[in-house]
């Protein structure tokens, strides 16, 4: 059973309709419609299961090479342990492509990021997502119906034509689709600021007056546009899907050029400014380091801003002794920490939480998917239809042909 709490309710001008927030009851029905879902038909092991480790190592020999298995960053250890190759959501979308001869692969990350494995890989292979809940906050935010009426509202004040949408990774492979059908690109973290480059290009430069709309985190658009492009705050404005016209008037819509999604990462977003100076008064010549989906005030007073490689990067170069405070998902700081104890490695938010979305993934469900598999059956599986397979491979493209990609 499926109960759903639609936040129209909260919305009197009843303008948009928002994505419903479906809460699913533990192992009772899907919703695949949005990035969130649960369903886990037959026997899941118990964490306390010791033979747990056992079963898993059993499981992944008897599938071979029938089987790849990739982890995201933020995934557990226990998971990570398994993965045959980690990175972030595009690396790894990369390397399943890579692997045609693959016939499953398990995907150790969020729905988003198993879609884009779908498009990219052949027809001939399944991706397969451990446990359907394990969805994103912040694609959650940017519903294609609410994306559309927010396209439809720049037609109206005649701004559409010079708009370039460009999505990041993080959305569903419906605004993928949108994205490429506009004539847009997707981007990451590590290429934000070349994709953004590009998008102004296409309507007239950084310095024309042509606008980009930025899915669907508001906080890697604005610190791109303002630290790497040299924009003002003011020309960047945030389109909130749940007010009449984005909570914009027309004239600052006009006005604007970036338009920025109202979405944000739960995690990343929980970071404040009085952290970063916490931690340096606590820690002395510590470097703070932290993720471009934090807010613009937390990336301004940080040293260093990059994406999950980049952060890797600059810990396996920093010099032994260095101290280091990192704002990003907790499995990864804890992991940097255990890699580098010649070095000094600090969350920057010990309130900060795993993302726990990512952490549905567990060893349960790993096992019970492999085993599954061994078994001959597939479970699990994330399916793109083919035609927004078709338009957010357009869109995923154009990223790839991007200069320096
Ligand atoms: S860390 Fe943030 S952006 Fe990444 S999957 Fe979790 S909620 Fe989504």
């Amino acid at each position: 059973m499926m109960v759903v709490v639609s936040t129209l309710l909260a919305d009197p001008t009843g303008f948009s309709e928002p994505a419903p927030s479906p809460l699913l009851l533990l192992g009772q029905g899907r919703d695949l419609a949005s990035e969130r879902g649960v369903e886990c038909p037959g026997d899941l092991p118990a964490p306390s299961d010791p033979d747990l480790v056992d079963r898993a190592r059993a499981a992944r020999a008897a599938l071979g090479e029938r089987a790849f298995v990739l982890g995201h960053h933020y995934q557990r250890d226990e998971v990570i342990d398994f993965a045959d190759v980690t990175g972030d959501s595009f690396k790894l979308a990369r390397e399943a492509a890579a692997r045609p001869e693959a016939e499953y692969i398990l995907f150790c990350g969020v729905h988003f990021m198993a879609e884009s494995a779908d498009i990219l890989t052949s027809d001939r292979q399944q991706v397969v997502l451990p446990d359907l809940a394990a969805g994103c906050s912040m694609a959650d935010m940017a519903a294609i119906g609410q994306v559309e009426e927010a396209w439809a509202v720049l037609q109206d004040v005649g701004i559409a034509d010079a708009t370039i949408p460009v999505t990041y990774m993080n959305s569903s492979a419906a605004i993928k689709a949108f994205t490429g059908r506009h004539g847009g690109t997707v981007c990451t973290s590590s290429n934000a600021e070349v994709a953004l480059r590009w998008a102004f290009e296409q309507v007239g430069g950084v310095d024309g007056t042509g606008k980009v709309l930025f899915l669907p985190d508001q906080h890697l658009g604005r610190n791109t546009a303002v630290l790497e492009l040299g924009m003002s705050l003011d020309e960047c404005v945030v389109f909130d899907p749940r007010k009449p016209n984005g909570g914009l008037t027309d004239q600052e819509l006009r006005d604007a050029r970036m338009i920025l999604w109202r979405g944000h990462c739960s995690v990343h977003g929980r970071f404040s400014a009085q952290n970063v100076t916490d931690i340096r008064a606590a820690v002395p010549d510590v470097t703070v380091m932290v993720h471009p989906e934090c807010r613009h005030e937390v990336v301004t007073s940080a040293d260093l801003v990059g994406s999950t490689e980049y952060i890797i990067k600059q810990l396996d170069a920093a010099e032994p002794g260095s101290s280091w405070a990192i704002g990003t998902e907790l499995n990864l700081v804890r992991r940097l920490a255990k890699a580098h104890p010649d070095k000094h490695v600090h969350y920057l938010d010990s309130t900060v939480c795993f993302c726990s979305t990512m952490n549905r993934i567990d060893l349960p469900h790993l096992v019970w998917a492999m085993e599954s598999l061994v078994e001959g059956r597939v479970v699990n599986r994330i399916v793109v239809d083919d035609d927004d397979a078709h338009w957010a491979r357009v869109a995923l493209d154009q990223m790839l042909a991007l200069p320096g990609i």
